[in-house]
């Protein structure tokens, strides 16, 4: 059975065609890889009927024939962001103020998937609505990383977050990809912490409808999977024009795997200077120059650019993300949806049921995100960031005149243990440093597994491009990875084949 979950999605596609495997066997084999990776808290709500169920459809719709009604990720399992909202399953956005919502619809790239034949295990745990980069501040408990062997250390791992427990569940092969969401980085960074590939696309290329909002102008779904193909394989199925969304943007979506030439031979990968933070250690500047080496193997001319607004990125996005957050979060009142706290006056059970409901980190961004709102601020702070976020996106816009993709590392550090930074949310934000200007800018970025750590944990490098040019995106990133040959896998389940 273990064979089965280390399969990737396009490896399985190709046994399901040849019919040396079915939907259900698949399904079952992950199913029960879901329940040994129950020690790391990577799902929040388990779906085991109903991917039986869905598997059993998968099949039929196989077994009638007519290729043709098959879809591009006909009978693969996968796990879902407990942020995309399903129909009459309990969806928390990772908060308690959710308690008990099931939703009565289902969010457009969830439905995407399903339509594409996929099979759904279960819903993954991630920070509170979102905020975070840890997965330390869900309702529903911290979710560990598969890879925890640090030498001398033996402290469980964060797996970055906010999506979390998809990058864990991906990871320990508990589900063959899963959906994200990044608003700074939330796919990228958790990705890069649990060793497999995550995407954010354009802003705009998939739809946000039935995502619970965090920051609307800057969250995006995408995929997490074990490799750029698997990646490109689940994207072509989520993405898509939503007449629902009115920021998806109606262009076709191309067949991303056709993106994946090898061959980059010519292209100009810029290599900005600004990304070169103070404190950034040894081993991260020297996994980004084998990057650039590597490309230049390959064919590819690296070029010194500028994005000279860079350093304003972070408090650019601890602006604008809390000030859409605090106005999106108001609708939590106890009256609508989850958990209402009885209050005396109708104001008292609002207060009451938003402060059981809220988390920490959510109070400070409604907090941050009021103060910046309020007639006072807003000038200075508010609009002088909406400002400042133009230019970050201008310098973009001019650099992509010259090159055809940018490479950064994904994120400053590995992996740390649960708990540390926890009292220090500057450190803490200071995670997002290489991903918030892409999400900010709203241009497809992916992070690819490149190496190892001193440690023996994972890193990433991360591929930025230009608006709806995923493509070129996928095939420098299936460049990296080829090269980089990452095949490590997690202690978790070095533990779990020897079942120790
Ligand atoms: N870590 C960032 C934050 O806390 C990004 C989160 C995200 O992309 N959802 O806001």
């Amino acid at each position: 059975m273990d064979s089965l979950t280390t399969l990737t999605i396009a490896e399985a596609r190709d046994l399901l065609a040849k019919r040396e495997v079915g939907a259900r066997e698949l399904t079952e084999a992950h199913i029960a890889a879901v329940e040994a990776a129950r020690p790391l808290n990577a799902f929040i709500t388990e779906t085991p009927e109903k991917a039986l169920e869905m598997a059993a459809a998968s099949d039929d719709r196989r077994a009638r024939g007519g290729e043709g009604d098959l879809g591009v990720m006909e009978g693969i399992p996968i796990a879902v962001k407990d942020l995309f909202c399903t129909e009459d399953i309990l969806t928390t956005a990772g908060s308690h103020i959710l308690d008990g919502f099931h939703p009565p619809y289902e969010s457009t790239v969830s439905a995407n998937l399903w339509r594409a034949g996929a099979v759904l295990l279960g819903k993954t745990n991630l920070d509170e609505f979102a905020m975070g980069s840890s997965n330390m501040t869900s309702y529903y408990g911290n979710v560990e990383n598969p890879w925890r062997e640090r030498e001398g250390d033996n402290r469980p791992l964060v797996p970055g977050g906010s999506s979390g427990g998809s990058a864990a569940a991906v990871a320990a092969r508990a589900a063959m990809g899963a959906t994200g969401t990044d608003t700074g980085g939330s796919i990228r960074q958790p990705a890069a912490f649990s060793g497999i590939v995550g995407m954010k696309p354009t802003y705009g290329r998939c739809s946000r409808w039935g995502v619970v909002a965090f920051a609307s102008s800057l969250d995006q779904a995408g995929p997490l999977t074990r490799s750029v193909r698997d990646a490109a394989i689940m994207l072509r199925a989520m993405a898509g024009h939503d007449g629902k969304d009115s920021t998806s943007v109606d262009c076709p979506v191309p067949d991303y795997e056709a993106a994946l030439t090898g061959d980059v031979r010519g292209l100009r990968i810029g290599v900005p200077e600004q990304y070169r933070v103070d404190d950034m250690p040894g081993e991260i500047e020297a996994l980004w120059s084998q990057g650039i080496d590597w490309l230049k193997a390959a064919g590819a001319e690296p070029v010194e650019i500028s994005l000279p607004h860079t350093k304003y990125a972070l408090p650019t996005y601890y602006i604008v993300a809390p000030a859409e957050a605090s106005s999106n979060l108001a609708r939590y009142d106890g009256v609508r949806y989850g958990l209402r706290v009885p209050g005396g006056e109708l104001d008292e059970m609002y207060e009451a049921t938003r402060g059981e409901g809220f988390g920490a980190e959510v109070k400070r961004r409604v907090l941050i995100g009021t103060y910046v709102l309020s007639a006072g601020y807003y000038d200075a702070y508010y609009n002088k960031a909406r400002r400042v976020r133009s230019l970050i996106a201008k310098d973009f816009t001019d650099v992509f005149e010259t090159v055809d993709a940018i490479l950064t590392p994904t994120a400053p550090s590995a992996a740390f243990a649960i708990g540390e930074k926890m009292d220090d949310p500057i450190a803490m934000y200071l995670n997002d440093v290489f991903t918030v200007p892409a999400s900010l800018a709203g241009l497809p970025a992916i992070s690819v597994p490149a190496g190892l750590s001193a440690e023996g944990l994972p890193l990433g490098l991360h591929v930025i491009g230009k608006a709806f040019d995923e493509e070129m995106v996928l095939r420098v990133a299936g460049v990296l990875e080829t090269a980089a040959g990452f095949t490590e896998e997690p202690g978790f389940i070095a533990g779990r084949e020897t079942g120790s």
